[in-house]
This record gives structure tokens, sequence and C-alpha cells, in this order.
């Protein structure tokens, strides 16, 4: 039972050695195996007579001198490609003029009314549209595997007699059932709730046919095949199917067999992808690509058409993707003179040292504000690796050079916090400080705007408010936005569209794997802190069920008597409105204030209220003078008490990894030892799955790639970016290694091959968005 490509493959091998021994372990190979191929592409006699060309080439270098059989032997892996190409792969003659893509469902081949219905709940609305609509997954029916070799879970087409079929009825179940018999052994086959089938399968009594389905193990222990698939012997399908999502009333046979009657609307496609690239990077044409999505003729096939195809997306994306930030740089730069004293005066001042992670971001920073090009360089690094310090050393250096900064943070805690830090940092300097934020009096904003526009302020950090109209600056020369992922690109845009010529520095605790990173934020450049301040202890998380809760609160009570620790206890949005949000936040508080924490003074900190209040909260915690500060998730970003090591986290379940990885971030900042505690109410195993992995480590990227993988890049980098990368076959987790290709190829297509008609095909499909799709 062995396959073509199969064969071929593992010729390629045992080539791969240039020595006498492959040769002769492949001469060997070859003649041991050579019979047992069996392949339904054998039927076809232009293969079958290559496939013997080319095992004889081999087979005569027997009588050849060393030197020139090895030189054979040197061929075989060129040989073995070219065969796949041209062989396992299959194409389709365009004479006739195909349909236009855009054609209206309802007058494709084969489809009526009640058809146009169900393609149409797919989101078929286009003969396009239809040849788009691409197989979840394949069946492989090449191989018939006997009765006895079949295992449970694993996909098979096996080969019997149909012998006897029965109906049994069980309450509202219906099962039809079948006995299949091949010489040796027996299965048998189950349909559950398709009463037709039994008139169906007792036409086939005693017909030899084949049958496809996945081995489970039934009732009783025994295998069996539910619903199959099942197709008489004289019309063997021994091809690799493909399986469609489908819709109810719509079956696999009849979606295969509308496709395939339109598939010649795929001869409307061109190739748009330079000839070169598509050399190097072995691709196959595009209609070849479509046949092979749908009916492809070998696995190579079939993945070669995926990567064609998932190859061009993002191809496509990068392209985009430098076409927009191409339109950023006509903005121009500015070389900014400096000599690195003052941040240097700053960084001694310091009560610890800088890490080796922050100095080299710090050094690539500054080396983007001195040359003559904007900087667009995002800053990556885990919470709590200290980003925000890198980030005043950008603002200090900038200064230096004679511009003003600005800062932009997701919320009014982290502003005021923000500002409280660097203008203690900063002001010794000489540098001057203000924070705008959308609770700043009216006078005092009118105040702080007029210094921004005389130049009379340095730096100014804030929230939202400092992309407001009537905010103007003197020479703003960078823009720092911090924990990206919360902002809008227009927002980003806004605000260094405030200068003529500004250096742009994006902060970023999501991690996420620096392919992704690329197709994100396209040419950005990245810094990357992987490295902890010295001394921090890996923070340790529990996940209890909430009847626990109380041992909970007992150890938070204990850590906070004995070692003077301070702790978080946070409620998840439950629903879309502050209000409710803060009520079972401030139930709680009273609630814990009264019972299990009695005589600890808490906090309460929600987002229903006002700026003062949140500052005055927070700034007691900072202090110490509250130990428990209870909250919704408005802490979630780029709170910083190190003096506090305890993260209760209730209603877990509630809260994506990403969020609860931000939430987890917010202690285990100093040197104690820190603990997080996920308490779950009600969570299925999939949840409980969930928070024990994030348990498991408390490395971001980990985490981050779980959630991904769990979520789907869309839903994990929020609405703002989705739609952008809503790739039909591209995977942005499993195809990062095209990812770097297509970026690469990109880069080449705008320097090299600027007219051709593939930048047509990026206006076309990005167009507007091309604008918006800039700079993360
Ligand atoms: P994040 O990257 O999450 O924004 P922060 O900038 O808030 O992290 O820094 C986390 C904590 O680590 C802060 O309390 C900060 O003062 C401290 N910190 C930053 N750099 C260092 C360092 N090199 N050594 C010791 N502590 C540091
Ligand atoms: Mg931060």
């Amino acid at each position: 039972m062995l396959l073509i490509e199969e064969f071929l493959d593992n010729c390629y091998q045992i080539a791969k050695k240039i020595e006498e021994t492959s040769l002769n372990e492949l001469i060997e190979y070859i003649e041991d195996n050579f019979d047992k191929i069996d392949d339904p592409l054998l039927l076809d006699n232009e293969i079958k007579q290559k496939l013997s060309e080319f095992t004889e080439y081999i087979l005569s270098s027997k009588k050849l001198p060393i030197e020139r059989a090895l030189k054979r032997l040197q061929q075989v892996s060129g040989m073995v490609e070219r065969f796949k190409y041209n062989y396992l792969t299959s194409t389709l003659e365009c004479s006739d003029v195909p349909k236009p893509l855009d054609t209206p469902i309802k007058y494709a081949k084969g489809v009526g009314p009640s058809r146009e219905k169900l393609l149409k709940k797919l989101g078929i609305e286009t003969i396009g549209d239809l040849i788009n609509y691409f197989p979840r997954d394949y069946e492989d029916r090449r191989k018939i595997i006997p009765i006895v070799f079949i295992r449970e879970n694993e996909k098979v087409t096996t080969k019997g007699i149909i012998k006897s079929v029965e109906k049994i009825k069980k309450g509202d179940l219906v099962i039809i059932s079948a006995l299949l018999q091949d010489g040796i052994s027996q299965v048998v086959l189950k349909w559950f709730n398709q009463e037709f089938k039994e008139l169906e399968l007792k036409q086939l009594i005693n017909k030899e046919v084949y049958v496809s389905g996945t081995p489970k193990r039934g009732f009783f222990g025994a295998i069996e095949i539910q619903n199959p698939e099942i197709s008489l012997s004289n019309s063997p399908e021994r091809e690799i199917i493909p399986i469609y999502p489908l819709t109810e009333n719509l079956t696999q046979k009849t979606l295969r067999k509308i496709i395939e009657d339109n598939i010649s609307a795929v001869c409307n496609y061109q190739d748009v992808i330079p000839n070169e690239i598509v050399e190097i990077r072995k691709l196959l044409d595009i209609k070849r690509a479509y046949i092979g999505m749908h009916f492809p003729r070998s696995s190579f096939h079939q993945k070669l058409s995926r990567k064609r195809l998932a190859y061009e997306e993002l191809l496509l994306f990068q392209l985009a993707l430098f076409i927009s930030r191409k339109n950023v740089e006509k903005i121009g730069g500015i070389a900014k003179q400096l000599s690195g004293q003052l941040a240097e005066k700053f960084v001694n001042s310091l009560p610890f040292k800088l890490t080796n992670a922050q100095i080299r971001a710090h050094n690539e920073i500054r080396q983007d504000l001195m040359s003559p090009n904007p900087m667009n360089r995002l800053l990556q690094g885990d919470v709590g690796s200290g980003k925000t310090l890198v980030a005043e050393l950008a603002i200090i250096d900038n200064y230096e050079a004679g511009f003003q900064s600005a800062l932009m943070v997701p919320t009014s805690i982290l502003a005021i916090q923000h500002y409280q830090k660097i203008f203690n940092h900063l002001t010794n300097l000489g540098i001057r400080v203000a924070l705008l934020i959308g609770s700043t009096s009216q006078k005092e904003k009118d105040k702080i705007k007029f210094a921004l526009k005389n130049g009379d302020l340095d730096v100014i950090i804030g929230t939202h408010a400092l992309i407001q109209e009537d905010v103007h600056f003197a020479n703003l020369g960078l823009v720092i936005i911090d924990e990206q992922h919360r902002f809008g690109v227009k927002q980003r845009e806004e605000l260094i569209s405030k200068g003529k010529v500004v250096d742009t520095l994006i902060m970023t605790a999501t991690p996420i794997p620096r392919t992704l990173s690329l197709t994100l934020y396209g040419d950005l450049d990245v810094s990357i802190i992987d490295e902890m301040p010295p001394g921090r202890k890996e923070i340790k998380t529990f996940t209890l069920k909430h009847t626990r809760a109380k041992e909970v609160y007992k150890f938070v009570k204990d850590q906070i008597i004995e070692n003077g620790d301070q702790a978080y206890i946070v409620y998840p949005l439950i629903e879309q409105s502050d209000q409710i949000n803060a009520k079972a936040a401030e139930d709680m508080y009273e609630k814990l204030s009264k019972e299990a924490f009695a005589d600890i003074p808490m906090g309460l900190l929600h987002g229903r209220m006002s700026d003062f209040e949140k500052n005055e909260v927070m700034s007691k915690f900072v202090k110490g003078e509250i130990k428990i500060l209870v909250s919704t998730s408005v802490i979630e970003v780029g709170v910083d008490v190190p003096n506090a090591t305890i993260m209760v986290i209730e209603n877990a379940e509630r809260f994506g990894l990403a969020q609860l990885h931000q939430l987890r971030g917010r202690v285990g900042r100093g040197s104690k030892q820190s603990y997080c505690f996920l308490i779950v109410s009600e969570a299925g195993e999939e949840a409980w799955d969930r928070l024990q992995f994030f348990a498991s480590t408390t490395d971001g990227f980990k985490v981050a790639e779980y959630d991904m993988r769990l979520r789907g890049p869309g839903e994990f980098f929020g609405t703002r970016q989705h739609g952008m990368m809503d790739f039909k076959v591209a995977d942005l987790i499993s195809d990062s290694e095209l990812i770097m290709l297509a970026r690469e190829d990109a880069k080449w297509i705008i320097e090299n091959r600027a007219e051709s008609s593939i930048i047509k095909k990026v206006f076309e499909l990005y167009g507007d968005r091309i604008k918006l799709l800039d700079v993360g």
C-alpha cells in the first residue's frame, strides 16, 4: 500500500546524501517497493510510464562507473521535484470565456432557487465566493485499508460487502446499522436519524462498496463507523475528498458537485505574483492552486495550493503595509543632535542599574532619533520589564535635542501614575512636565495648551485628551504611546500629525511572536526587552473553586498582617455597563470589609469614580495606607505598586488570558514573593484547561500564543484590527515562516517591480484602508 508521492518522497530522502551507500540504499528501496505502489494515479498511462522511466534511470546506474552513478543520484531531488510538479498536481484548460466572478450565484451551473438559498446561508453570493469557499478539511481516500487494520479515531476508507441492514428505534432516535465484511474481518456501520438510508442500503446488500468515515468505539466497546459515506465499488472515489463547512440540508456531495461544475471560473484569475518570486518560492500557478484547494490530485498538490494562496494573501497584505508606510515616510524626519549626557546623569541617579535589555532598547531608540529617518519603533516587553524607564530615557534624549515629547496612555489612572513618576524624575533635570486628562480643569487645560504652543512645556502626559483639535505644539519631536493595543490607529495618527518631524515609539506588553508583530505593524522596527529587572521571583499562580475563596482571603489577611504586603482583589466586567460593574465591586467591597477583612484598611476603585477620587485611592494604596484594593479591571494596565504582592481575581473564567496576564503583572514587581489566585465560579472543562494552562506559566509569549490559538488573531487583537487580517487561507500562527518570506518579497517588489500588476491588486483589495493600516 504505497502512494506514488510517498514512494517519491522516500527516494528523495534517501538520495539526499550523495554517497555510494545511499545509492545502494536507494536501489534496494526501489527494488523492494516499486511493486507495492498502489495509487489511483497509476491508471493514468503517462504517469505510469514516467514513473517507470524514473526508476529505470536509477536502477540502470548499477552498471555505471561510480562517478557517473553518483551524478545520477545527484539528480534525484530535482527529478522528484519536477515529477511532483508536473504529474502530482493538476490544472484546468481554459478555452471558453468563463462566467465572471461577480456573477450572482443563482446563475451558477446546478444552482436553482433552493440551492441558492442554502449557498447564501454560507455567505456565498457570487460564483467568485463559491470558488473561494474552501474545504475545512480533506479526507484521503486513496488508500484502502482492510477492515482488520481499522483504528479508532483515524479516518479511513475501507472496502467490503454489505451483508445485512437493520433499523433500530430507541425513543426519538432511529439507528440504521449495516454489517460490512471483507473476507477477513467485519465492522458495523451506523447512521443516526437518517431513516432514508435504510432503503439505499438494502439495495446494496451483497454488493461490494467503499466506505469512508471515522471509526469510533460504540456503546458496547466494539469499533463502528458512524455516519460514513458509501460508494459503489465500480465507481470508487479513490481521491482526496474535500470536506466543506456545511449548512443544514446541504450535503458534501451536493456542494462538491456544484463547485466542480463551476470551477472553470478560476480561469478569470491572473497570476499577479512576479515570476522571479514564483520561481524562488516554488509557487504553483493560481489555477493549479485553486484546483488543488478543491480537488487535489495529491497531498503535495493540496499543500502547495494552500501555500500558494496563503502566500498571496500575506504578500498582498505586506505590500499594503509597505505602501502605507511609504506614505508616512514622506513626512520626513530629522537627525536629532544630542550628546546623551543628560540621560547618563539620569541613569546615574537611579537606585538600580538598567538591565542589559533596557540599555539595548535605549540605544536602538537613540540611533533612530539621531538618524535622518523618522523613528517607527515598537518597544515590546512583558509586564513589569521596565518599559516606562526606557520611555523616559527617550524623552530625555529628545529634550536634549531640543524637542517636545508627548506620552499618551489609555487610562487616566495610568496617566496620573506616569505623570507622578516622570515628573519626579525629570524635574530634577530641568525638564518641564505636565498632565492633561479629561478631568483636568478648564483653566489648567488652557494654561497647558498655551504653554505647549509656546514651547514653555517640554513633556505632556495624558490620555485621549492629547489629541483634541486645539492642542498644538511648538515643536513636537517624539510621540510615545503606552499599551498601544488600547488605541486605534487613527488616534495614534492624530497625535503624530501634531508635529512636523515626529519620531514614534509604541510600547506594548502584549507579547506577540515576532512574525506576528511584523504582520501587524508592517515595517515597524522592534526592540524587545526580554529580561526582567534582577531579583524578581516567579509569581505563584493558583486556580481555585469559589467555594475555597475563604481560604484565599485568610491567606491574604495573614500576608498583610505578617509581612506588610498589599493585595488587589479584582472583579470582572460582567456586563457592558460600568454602573453594574461598579456595583458588583462595591457590594463585594462592603461585604469583605465587614467580614473577611474587618480590621484591614481597604479601598475601592472602579470606572465610575471621578479621576480625583481614583487618584485619592491610588495614592493611598501607593503609600500603603490602604492594604487591599478592591477593583474592577480598570487597574488592568500599567499600574505599578511594587509592594503589592497578591492578586486575587474573582470570576477568573470571565477574563481572557491576555487580560489575566496583564492583571497578574500588577504583582511581582518587587523582590518579594508574589501570588496570583484565580477564583473560579462556573467553568466548563475548557475554561478550566485554559486557567490551568495560565497558572502553569508566567511567560507572556506562551500565554499570548495559547490565547491566539484559542480565539484566533482577529479576536485576540480586538475589533480594531479585525477585518484587516481576515485571511481566507493564511494562518498567522502556523504560517509564520511564510510571513517572513512575504515580507521580504514585498520589499523587493516595492523596490524593483513597483509597476507590476500585483500593486494594482493591493489597491483593489485594501484601497482606502491602506492609509489606516499603518504603524500598528
Ligand atoms: P512595564 O514594562 O510593565 O511598563 P514598568 O516600567 O512599570 O514596567 O516597571 C516595573 C517596575 O520595575 C517599576 O517599579 C520600575 O521602577 C522597576 N524597574 C524598572 N527598571 C528596573 C531595573 N533596571 N531594575 C530594577 N527595577 C526596575
Ligand atoms: Mg507600563
